[in-house]
């Protein structure tokens, strides 16, 4: 084996580099969101989003780890490729699909505000969920004076005088 050139070398450094930018942009989710793990971190994602949403992970090794998984709790940061956020809508055949974002594909942002720049990536993904997650709700949750079945579920009348717009409470 010849000896490394510094050009190899040096690319070497900025992989050890990035790998490190991403690991540390993963973690900065965990903490912000009081979780030791992400085990924590999905059980807080269900427990305070308004549609119960759930995690997804995505490995370097390309296997995907989902919510429930006992894996969860052991996987670490640096093991992370991708985290997934989705959503499964109560009492409908419907769910919304994970969407994932990568923290490689922020590194070319300012360095300082890695974190940042991810964990409000992150925030905007769960906001995204939730926000599909009431349409399908409101297309689907009227109650019976609402209006007709339109063969998926019974939108929501908000003009109904018997839930005032408020559909069916589960
Ligand atoms: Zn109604």
């Amino acid at each position: 084996m010849s000896p490394m050139t510094w050009e190899e070398y040096s690319r070497g450094q900025d992989a050890v580099a990035e790998g490190e930018a991403m690991a540390e942009m993963i973690q900065a989710v965990l903490d912000d969101h009081d979780a030791e793990n992400f085990a924590r971190l999905d059980r807080n994602l269900y427990k305070y989003t308004d549609c119960g949403a759930s995690l997804g992970l995505e490995l370097w090794s390309d296997e995907m780890v989902w919510s429930g998984d006992p894996r969860m709790a052991e996987i670490k940061p640096g093991d992370v490729k991708g985290i997934g956020v989705g959503s499964i809508v109560e009492g409908v055949d419907a769910e919304v699909e994970h969407e994932f974002i990568y923290p490689d594909r922020f590194l070319d942002g300012d360095e300082e505000d890695l974190k940042h720049i991810f964990l409000a990536a992150y925030d905007a993904l769960v906001e995204r969920v939730e926000e599909a997650a009431r349409d399908i709700w409101n297309q689907t949750h009227g109650c019976d004076d609402c209006g007709p079945d339109d063969g998926w579920g019974r939108p929501i009348n908000p003009e109904c005088k018997t839930c005032h717009g408020e559909g069916t409470i589960l």
